[in-house]
């Protein structure tokens, strides 16, 4: 049978600032994706929260890009708008960035990560959702997991993955596409994946060309033109068998490494993993990532349960809080904050930078 699994995710107002949304707000979005599942559009759905970001994941027999399902998270997210301003919620309906609905979410703020495939007999997915960060965040963790043996010895005991894999990169200043494959240009790999603000990973695919990974690239400065805010990431993984194993796509995520992000979406900190469901942290919004492991037949899903629980994953949040308190100390300088370009506010800098200007004066 083949199933598609979509997440679209939106930020459509929290409580307090930039936190988590309201059970109310959450309920609103649960109630039109119920409707949705109860008129048979979509076979499944789980409906949660990473920071101020709501994800909606659907199990449909539709295909990728479209229409229907598109429009019906749109309406979720819409149409639930009213409950977040009714509360006051901050940053109420900040996602959706046009008025009305035209044929695919995509481009009009809310991020989509989604594939079709051949359901196997006992199918296993992650979701990994991220706050407070960008897009690129993911391109650490899916080098460990696809082209580092090191971090990963299935890519060598694995006879699927040790074939190598195909990654399908976006440049999001020109938004154009390349394609590159493991083992022959890991080099060109790791080079333009060491960029994560400009080149970030949309999907990965093994060498026949099934889909292994599907990960949100939309940017919002990109769609309205002006840098309205980073797009926090979320990315489905297939697991098991011939893709990566659950404890190994998690895995990718230990090293807590640092990414852009946090407060005012203009410094570096680390991406922690945390529990799913996780309120984003008043310690300068440390950026997070959760893991939704699911299991799917005939495409109704059992889960999720936590791919970030128990001991082994409260020691990587404590290193993570450590390193990110190591930035912190150094303040306002670089790398702490980002450069001018990637500063999501940066019109008090810009003003700053403006009056000093004028006191320059050339030498010679
Ligand atoms: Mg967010």
């Amino acid at each position: 049978m083949k199933v598609t699994v979509t997440v679209i995710k939106a930020d459509i107002g929290s409580i307090g600032g930039h936190t988590r949304p309201s059970d109310e707000l959450i309920a609103s979005v649960k109630k039109f994706v119920r409707e949705a599942q109860d008129s048979g559009l979509i076979i499944d759905s789980y409906v949660g929260y990473a920071g101020d970001d709501i994800h909606i994941v659907m199990s449909h027999t539709k295909g990728v890009n479209n229409n229907e399902i598109h429009k019906m998270a749109w309406d979720a997210f819409s149409k639930s708008v009213p409950v977040a301003k009714e509360q006051g919620l901050y940053g109420a309906g900040q996602d959706l960035l046009v008025d009305s609905f035209s044929g695919n979410v995509r481009g009009m703020g809310p991020g989509v990560a989604e594939m079709e495939f051949d359901e196997r007999p006992n199918e296993a997915f992650v979701v990994f959702a991220a706050d407070k960060t960008e897009p690129g965040a993911f391109n650490y963790p899916l080098f460990s997991m696809f082209c580092d043996i090191k971090s990963n010895t299935g890519l060598l005991i694995n006879p699927s993955l040790a074939k190598g894999v195909k990654f399908t990169v976006m440049d999001v200043m020109k938004n154009r596409v390349v394609e590159l494959e493991t083992w022959s240009q890991v080099p060109e790999i790791a080079a333009i994946l060491m960029y994560p603000g400009r080149y970030v990973v949309e999907s990965v695919k093994t060498k026949t060309g099934e889909p292994i990974v599907s990960a949100t690239t939309d940017r919002l400065h990109n769609i309205k033109g002006t840098y309205v805010g980073k797009d926090d990431p979320a990315m489905i993984i297939r697991l098991q068998k011939t893709f990566p194993a659950t404890e190994e796509a998690c895995y990718a995520f230990k090293d807590a490494h640092f990414v852009a992000g946090n407060t005012r979406g203009s410094h570096h900190m680390t991406l922690m993993p945390v529990k799913i469901n996780t309120t984003a942290t008043t310690y300068f919004c440390n950026p997070l990532v959760s893991a939704l492991l699911f299991s799917m037949h005939n495409g109704k899903l059992t889960g999720p349960i936590d791919g970030f629980e128990g001991p082994n994953w409260d020691v990587v949040r404590r290193r993570a809080a450590e390193k990110s308190e190591d930035m912190r100390a150094q303040g306002f300088v670089h790398p702490a904050t980002l450069i001018p370009e990637e500063l999501e506010y940066n019109e008090g800098y810009q003003e700053i930078m403006n009056r000093i200007e004028n006191l320059f004066k050339n030498r010679g």
